[in-house]
């Protein structure tokens, strides 16, 4: 019998993870030539979550699961699944049912009978989610997928079904600053695209704020495009010429008319505007910087605290 693995990283779903559970087993019971093994991903919960898939542990044998020493991020959650899972198809998936469990047969059918290697999800629509970040998050997939030569699927979820051959692959790749939606692009492999209509969550709520959102853009932007660094210094390049020929236009023109005290206010404008950009492209630098620190340091992409799983 063939193994699906489902990977599910949780973080404070107490009120997902019965319901999920329930949903999935469905599923499993309606795939008689598969057998789906569970690895929940407990990412430093606060609440009872731990306690809820302990009680499913009990119960069925193929439930596993890893709990963090405190949160470390879903990337985390997600490396610390893929790399205990077993199974010869891997699934991740979100645990408050936003990832429609009723596509696993068809996911599953497009790997074996199609020969694709993953099927990935996105969703059409973003109902029920701020405008605000529905613009925000349209932009930035323009802008990464102009930046990058790693291809990034507007509205693609981490919900997808890969074979264990592009899974291996996946944790070939061992850095610390783990942005999946990229690692699943730069990894390659034939990948076959579902798409669904946005789901809302069956309980809890959601774990990622705009702020959050914008930090992990900006994880996104600087793990695979270069960009910016080179847009720092064509910046700079630019306004060098610019301030030589402002310079030369000063010059001639105090020449012609005299007065070379006039214009002091916008002189100071054009400093700040100067400074600011020079802040910007110094930011610029430090994030590739910051990231390259933490890579050096080497440090465990997450801690384990208590596990089901033995080796
Ligand atoms: N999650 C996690 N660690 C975190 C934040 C989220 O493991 O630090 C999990 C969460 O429990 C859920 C999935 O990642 O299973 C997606 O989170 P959420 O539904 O809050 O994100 P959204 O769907 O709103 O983007
Ligand atoms: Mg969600």
């Amino acid at each position: 019998m063939e193994k699906i693995s489902i990977v599910v990283p949780c973080y404070n779903e107490e009120e997902a993870i019965p319901l999920f559970y329930q949903e999935v087993e469905k599923i499993n019971h309606l795939m008689k030539k598969v057998n789906f093994e569970y690895i929940f991903v407990d990412d430093g919960s606060k609440d009872k979550s731990l306690e809820e898939i302990r009680k499913f542990s009990l119960v069925d044998k193929n439930v596993k699961y890893i709990s963090f020493s405190r949160n470390f991020g879903k990337e985390a959650a997600m490396y610390a699944g893929l790399k205990n899972s077993t199974g010869d198809f891997i699934c991740v998936m979100d645990v408050d049912l936003q990832d429609p469990p009723t596509l696993i047969p068809e996911m599953y059918d497009y790997l074996t009978k199609d020969s694709y290697d993953c099927v990935g999800t996105r969703r059409t629509t973003r109902s029920g989610e701020p405008p605000i970040r529905s613009f925000f998050a349209r932009m930035f997939y323009k802008i990464i997928n102009k930046m990058s030569k790693t291809e990034m699927v507007d509205g693609a979820r981490d919900f997808r079904l890969m074979t264990r051959q592009m899974v291996d692959s996946i944790l070939e790749m061992k850095e610390y600053n783990r942005y999946s939606k990229g690692l699943f692009s730069f990894v390659g492999f034939r990948t076959k695209w579902l798409e669904y209509k946005n789901v809302e969550r069956v309980a809890g709520s959601t774990k990622f704020n705009f702020g959050k959102l914008f930090i992990y853009a900006i994880d996104g932007i600087a793990a695979f495009s270069t960009g910016p660094l080179v847009l720092s210094a064509v910046l700079g390049i630019l306004f060098c010429l610019l301030s030589f020929i402002a310079i030369l236009f000063i010059i001639i023109r105090t020449l012609c008319f005299g007065d070379p005290v006039d214009g002091w206010p916008s002189m100071i404008c054009i400093m700040f505007f100067l400074s600011g950009i020079q802040l910007f492209c110094m930011g610029i630098v430090g994030v590739y910087l910051s990231k390259m620190y933490m890579e050096i340091k080497g440090r465990p992409i997450y801690i384990a605290k208590e596990t089901n799983i033995r080796r």
